[in-house]
């Protein structure tokens, strides 16, 4: 548990659809905030009335930003001071900006806050310092965040402010700041904010409220938590922190999964991560690394298990506790585990892999420790003679015309990203009469659907495997990695179809 509390942001454009929106806030919130930049004054006004006449559950600051610091009208300095200098009957406290401070002063509680959009990453510790020293009785900074380290300031700032006993909401804007929300009321934030659902965000990156309590726990984690995430670019369509979040829970382990946009890996681990030089210490316990980092990771670890090195790609970090970082690799296990329950045998099959990238390196390690005859095909030569180098494993050019090419193949498996969501969803390597033959089809693309080759394979009368399998198998073998404990494998499986539903 912490003291941090769960500020709920609202907008409006009406009275009307501000106060329907407190009222649903209201159960959910430590503290309401509205944002009243984006309504006129008459409706302000009769929102001020009501909701000094109705007692509203919890303390409710107002704002009432300029367009400079992320306002949503376009108020002049006049209508902000006329705002400001007007009555509170029913705030808790104003948010205000520095240029307006002094108008605010009459109201019972002000939040000075500083907002920065831009990506100049200006140097917020000397106006941190003077926040610090005013009078205000929170301080708030938000600024913009495309990389991880961009939120490293904001983070300064609240150890500035702690150890001044200044209560202090540090954000770092956008998917790259994620961290700062989830992670603030642990360390000491005074809060953390969230819109009421998805859609009604009032700032980049705010995650909906029902994420921060129910997948993020964001009141229960503190500084003891052991803070785990996935490494990547970009990773917010990634099942991982719904399912690694649920299995913590069912087990009772203190830690938390967090989604971690990192653009400079090297930046990351050094600033983050490396206890030698790392500038913040979040209690990294390890990671998940997806695209692009699954090979750049390696030069940044200790030591490799024997997968990962032969594989030559690291999915997962585990940090010990004197902070060295072992890397490993559980998409091999992820991929043949599922394979081996739905094929009895994979020793004597003759296996078509498709694809030269990072999950086809794990599949024919797999593979050709079970003991199956591999082929491996891909479209660029240059990769061709890579993958047969450091694999040791046949490699062959996709050939224009597809007819006759399966002749032999008893496990076709897809590791391209041909059927994922997006340009590729509606497309396949294979039609069903180019499937002849075949005795098994393994697309490793993770959909609530079957892909457009499992159709067609499904057509010719051919048994099929998604990736969800193999999603849910690495991700287990990933958590036993980090806590030493079985992952519940219910559990995890039930965490990733809630997010599948949701996300259809
Ligand atoms: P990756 O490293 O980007 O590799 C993708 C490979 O597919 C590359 O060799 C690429 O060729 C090839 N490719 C892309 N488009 C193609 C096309 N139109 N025709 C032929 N080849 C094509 O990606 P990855 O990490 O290996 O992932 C590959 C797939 O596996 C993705 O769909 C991913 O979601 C899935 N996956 C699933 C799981 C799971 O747990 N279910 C785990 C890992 C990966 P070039 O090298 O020529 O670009």
């Amino acid at each position: 548990m912490n003291e941090g509390k769960l500020c709920v942001s609202v907008t409006g454009e009406t009275a009307g659809q501000m106060l329907e929106h407190i009222e649903r806030a209201e159960r959910l919130a430590d503290i309401i905030e509205l944002r009243l930049d984006g309504m006129d004054p008459a409706q302000i006004a009769i929102v001020r009335d009501e909701i000094s006449k109705r007692k509203v559950l919890v303390p409710i600051i107002a704002t009432f930003r300029s367009p400079e610091q992320g306002g949503a009208g376009s108020a002049s300095i006049d209508e902000r001071r006329a705002i400001w200098r007007g009555s509170s009957d029913g705030y808790w406290a104003a948010d205000v900006e520095e240029d307006v401070f002094t108008d605010a002063e009459r109201w019972p509680r002000r939040i000075l806050s500083f907002h920065d959009y831009t990506d100049e990453n200006p140097d917020i510790v000397p106006i941190a310092e003077r926040f610090v020293a005013s009078p205000a009785d929170v301080i708030k900074f938000a600024t913009a965040t495309n990389d991880i380290t961009d939120a490293l300031p904001v983070w300064k700032v609240l150890e500035i402010a702690r150890s001044n006993g200044k209560p202090c909401v540090p954000v770092g804007m956008g998917d790259a700041g994620k961290w700062t929300r989830i992670l603030g009321p642990a360390h000491g934030a005074y809060m953390t904010y969230a819109p009421l659902e998805q859609g009604l965000e009032t700032a980049p990156g705010q995650i909906s409220v029902s994420d921060l309590i129910t997948t993020f726990r964001v009141k229960e984690i503190d500084r003891n938590t052991r803070v785990y995430g996935i490494v990547g670019d970009p990773v917010s369509q990634s099942f991982s922190p719904y399912f690694q979040n649920a299995a913590f829970v069912s087990t009772g382990v203190n830690a938390v999964f967090l989604p971690l946009l990192v653009k400079d890996l090297g930046g990351f681990m050094r600033r983050m991560v490396r206890i030698e030089t790392r500038e913040v210490d979040l209690n990294f316990g390890g990671f998940s690394v997806t695209m692009p980092h699954k090979q750049a990771i390696m030069d940044h670890l200790d030591h490799l298990d024997e997968a990962a090195s032969e594989i030559g790609a690291v999915n997962t970090v585990n940090i010990l506790n004197d902070g060295k970082l072992i890397g490993y690799n559980t998409d091999a296990h992820g991929f043949i585990t599922p394979l081996k329950a739905k094929f009895s045998d994979v020793k004597d099959a003759r296996v078509a892999v498709f694809g030269a990238g990072g999950a086809a390196r794990a599949c024919v390690y797999a593979l050709k420790k079970e003991g199956a005859g591999v082929t491996v095909f891909v479209r660029d030569p240059a990769k061709a003679a890579a993958f047969s180098d450091d694999l040791a494993v046949e490699v062959k050019l996709i050939p224009d015309g597809r007819t006759g090419l399966l002749v032999g193949t008893d496990i076709l498996v897809d590791a391209t990203p041909i059927g994922m969501k997006g340009d590729l969803e509606n497309t396949t390597l294979f039609l069903a009469d180019q499937l002849t033959g075949v005795k098994f089809v393994y697309d490793l693309v993770t959909k609530a659907s079957d892909t457009p080759l499992m159709l067609e394979a499904k057509k010719a009368g051919i048994s099929v495997l998604g990736g969800l399998e193999m999603l849910i198998a690495q991700g287990m073998k990933q958590f036993e990695i980090w806590t030493g404990c079985e992952a519940p494998e219910e559990v995890t499986r039930a965490a990733v179809l809630a997010r599948m539903h949701q996300q259809m």
